[in-house]
C-alpha cells in the first residue's frame, strides 16, 4: 500500500513542506539575515553586529603601568581604585548586553557594555553570581563610549545614561531608562535597515581613523 501524503488544498505545497523543514534547522524565513557591504572595509559583513568592549572606558584612564596596583577585574566585572591623600574611593563596573532590535531581522544588534555600580548592588552581584540571579537587578551608568551614539567628545564616555540592569542566568541585560537620548528610542523602536548599516560601520572601524 502506497502511504498517502494529505496536503489540504494549500497551493505550492512544496513551499509550504520546504518552509517546514528549514523551521526544523532554526532558519527562519519570515526574516532576513542581517549583512551589509562595508564601506570600511569593502567587505561584506555577516550576521546582527555584536560589538563589544573588553573593560569600562575609566579602565583605559589609567596608566597601564598603574593598572596593575588600582585594577581588580575579569571579563564580567571590574574595581578600580582612586587613592587621594589617605582615602580610597572605588569604583565598581559590571558588564552586561544592551540589545537593540533591527527592523524585519530576527537577531538584535548587540552591544556587549559595561554599567558602574554602587557598592552594595555590586556586593550583591558578586554574592549572587554563581547562581540564578533571574528576577535581580541593579541601576547603573553606562561607562563605554559608544559611536554614534556617543553626544559628547569623541573617545569620551557616553555621559549621563542612566540604565535598569536585569541580571539572569547568563549576562545582564542592559535596558536605558526613558531619556531624551538616540539609544533610549532605538532601544524602544528597534533600527530601520540602513541606520544600523551606518551604525555598525562607525562601531566596527571606529580605529580605524
Ligand atoms: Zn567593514
Amino acid at each position: 500500500m502506497v502511504p498517502m501524503i494529505i496536503r489540504c488544498g494549500i497551493p505550492n505545497a512544496s513551499t509550504i513542506d520546504r518552509r517546514f523543514s528549514m523551521q526544523l534547522f532554526g532558519i527562519n524565513l519570515g526574516k532576513k539575515r542581517f549583512e551589509f557591504r562595508c564601506s570600511g572595509c569593502g567587505k561584506m559583513h555577516r550576521g546582527s553586529p555584536s560589538i563589544s568592549y573588553p573593560r569600562p572606558i575609566q579602565y583605559y584612564w589609567i596608566p597601564e603601568d598603574e593598572r596593575t596596583q588600582r585594577i581588580k577585574d575579569s571579563d564580567d566585572f571590574c574595581i578600580i581604585s582612586h587613592t587621594s591623600g589617605t582615602e580610597e574611593d572605588l569604583d565598581f563596573f559590571i558588564r552586561g548586553t544592551l540589545e537593540i532590535p533591527i527592523h524585519g531581522v530576527d537577531d538584535p544588534f548587540i552591544w556587549g557594555v559595561w554599567v558602574s555600580q554602587s557598592e552594595a548592588n555590586f556586593e550583591r552581584y558578586l554574592k549572587t553570581y554563581d547562581s540564578d540571579q533571574t528576577g535581580l537587578g541593579s541601576f547603573g551608568w553606562l561607562t563605554v563610549t559608544m559611536p554614534y551614539y556617543n553626544q559628547s567628545e569623541p573617545g569620551e564616555e557616553l555621559a549621563n545614561v542612566e540604565c535598569n540592569v536585569e541580571w539572569g542566568a547568563a549576562r545582564p541585560k542592559i535596558y536605558v531608562r526613558e531619556y531624551d537620548h538616540p539609544l533610549f528610542f532605538d532601544q524602544q523602536n528597534g533600527l530601520p535597515w540602513d541606520k544600523a548599516v551606518e551604525i555598525a560601520q562607525l562601531a566596527l572601524h571606529v580605529t580605524d581613523d
